[in-house]
């Protein structure tokens, strides 16, 4: 054993090799060498999974270079706007490089939308018109679209304004109910969502192909019907993106991938020429439509958070795995679990106890970058009917493309958690919670 030294720091020893070195560096930083160890095995079992996921980079990587090549997006671009925002070259060839990445017609990226809900709102409420209907064919939304929807009657819903909606259950295994959507759309019927990530459900995230499959079969039916796909947390965790298989409108959060951790706010929605024109005199207004809305001093952020969003998103799916790997081992149930499929980065451990989610969650956070001396605490959120905890010590508010983690206190004592700005980090945070459930005897085994 090297001596402590003043610091109480392990000094480091010239001429060790870099092994040694982040061996002591992980000593240093709490992490036991059992669990170290640990840590190295559950990497070298996920070897196969993580080159698949930087091939899926690789494959985005050049998507994105593509399409800002293909826009000779230059200096000048990262030039914002002030007042009216007129002539931001930045801000509408973005808005190109986006529609060119989805491969659609069109996109409206501003951050003026101020999150992923308000971007469904917008696109939702843009395209629908009082009498029409909407239908979530992927069962019950996203909690914050109740009150968009009216599901929960709120002030400004869809509901006030005359616009009804329906829902078709997916199937027990997790999948579309053709049958159920056929019959449930009427002469009514204007516009089907799909949500593609679980979000905080139990059932599985849908996947790319699951989605263009029901996308073809709506519009086999109905080729009128707008499909709009909330994508929050899928960007970019497959080759292929829902607006590939005919989707009207891919909406999502750029606080989440595709903003790569560097853009401090936004939203997007990627479709059809006539849906996103819709969105853009709905966000400002009539008349004047996407000619407005400046983008003051972001604009560069925006470019360079998608250029880095597909090794981001590798990133932050490494962690989801290793998670689901290194805590399944000891029995705790991870959905998805290790070996299945990925079609979004959150990852769901089942604790069974609240002391278990708490600790996860402690752990999590005193490996942030930004308020690890924090301790997280369980409380009362609104909207939920019991305490909930939350850990995050991000450099964005709010930002879940960091390494975030949060679960209800209530059976089965689930923590949800998503993100790692950067693969190293993710693995030392999930390091870092199982080593404080180790500490307070809540792994055994090993
Ligand atoms: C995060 C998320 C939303 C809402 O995004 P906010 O930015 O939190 O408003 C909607 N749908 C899904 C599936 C999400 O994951």
């Amino acid at each position: 054993m090297t001596p402590y030294n003043e610091s109480g720091a392990r000094p480091i020893i010239p001429g060790q090799d870099s092994w040694s070195i982040l061996r002591n560096l992980y000593t240093q930083m709490g992490i036991s060498e059992k669990v170290q160890d640990l840590g190295e095995e559950v990497c070298d079992s996920l070897k196969d999974r993580f080159a698949q996921f930087d091939q899926t980079a690789e494959a985005n990587q050049l998507k994105v270079l593509g399409a800002m090549q293909k826009n000779r997006i230059s200096a000048e671009h990262f030039n914002g706007s002030t007042g009216y925002g007129y002539n931001d070259a930045g801000r509408d060839d973005l808005e190109r490089v986006y529609a060119d990445t989805f491969h659609t017609e069109d996109a409206l990226v501003r951050t003026q939308i101020t999150c992923g809900t308000h971007a469904l709102s917008l696109a939702l409420g843009a395209n629908l018109r009082p009498g029409d209907e909407m239908i979530s064919i992927s069962g019950k939304p996203y909690d914050t679209l109740e009150e968009v929807i009216g599901i929960r009657p709120s002030r400004g819903s869809l509901a006030e304004y005359g616009i009804t909606y329906r829902q078709v259950e997916l199937k027990e295994d997790g999948s579309f109910d053709f049958e159920a959507i056929r019959q449930a759309l009427g002469p009514k019927t204007r516009l089907a969502a799909i949500q593609r990530s679980k979000g905080y459900l139990t059932r599985p995230s849908l996947s790319v192909d699951q989605i263009g499959e029901v996308i073809r079969y709506v519009k086999q039916l109905r080729p009128d019907i707008i499909i709009m796909v909330d994508n929050c947390y899928g960007e970019f965790v497959d080759c292929v993106e829902p607006s590939d298989f005919g989707a009207d409108m891919t909406v999502g959060s750029l606080i989440k991938n595709p903003g790569g951790g560097l853009a401090p706010m936004g939203g997007y929605i990627a479709g059809t020429r006539e849906c996103v024109e819709n969105c853009a005199v709905r966000l400002t207004s009539p008349g004047l439509g996407r000619e407005v809305g400046a983008s003051l001093t972001v604009n560069r952020s925006l470019y360079q958070g998608l250029f880095l969003a597909p090794t981001v998103t590798a990133g932050a799916l490494k962690g989801a795995v290793f998670a689901a790997s290194l805590f399944g081992r000891f029995g705790y149930c991870c959905i998805p679990d290790a070996s299945e499929r990925r079609n979004d980065i959150i990852q769901a451990i089942e604790f069974g106890t609240a002391q278990g989610l708490i600790s996860f969650c402690e752990g999590i956070q005193s490996a942030a970058p930004v308020d690890s001396y924090v301790t997280p605490e369980p409380w009362a959120m609104p909207g939920y009917d019991c305490d909930v905890i939350m850990a995050a010590g991000a450099f964005i508010q709010g930002s879940s493309i960091e390494l975030s983690a949060d679960g209800p206190l209530h059976e089965p004592y689930a923590a949800y958690f998503q993100g790692g700005l950067t693969w190293e980090h993710a693995k030392f945070g999930i390091l870092k919670a199982f080593q404080k459930l180790y500490d307070a005897g809540l792994v055994s085994g090993i």
